[in-house]
């Protein structure tokens, strides 16, 4: 199980949950903290769910409540697509529990 970063994260990368996470497992594909405006547009950010120990600390800290606290969660609000792109950034399936 792991904290997924959903829709609402594309092109805004805030980057106030990487700040607060205690075991550093928020990415992006570009440098965090360093990107313009410009270089954000269609990117976000994602949760390593090897790492994730599930604390909740990022949950309130995103300006535009992108974070879900767990896949089935994700689903259930209509983004398996971003819980399958967040598995895949890391190399990984996410193998949907039935
Ligand atoms: Fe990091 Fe905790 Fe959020 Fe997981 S739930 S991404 S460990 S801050």
């Amino acid at each position: 199980m792991s904290y997924i970063i959903g829709s609402k994260c594309v092109s805004v990368c805030d980057t106030a949950c990487v700040k607060v996470c205690p075991v550093d497992c928020i990415d992006g594909p570009i440098t965090i903290g360093e990107a313009t405006e410009e270089e954000k547009v269609g990117k976000q950010l994602y949760i390593n769910p090897d790492v994730c120990i599930d604390c909740g600390a990022c949950l309130p800290e995103c300006p535009v409540d992108a974070i879900h606290p767990t896949e089935e969660w994700a689903i259930r609000d209509g983004e398996l697509e971003y819980v399958n792109k967040n598995y895949e950034f890391y190399g990984q399936t996410y193998k949907l529990k039935t």
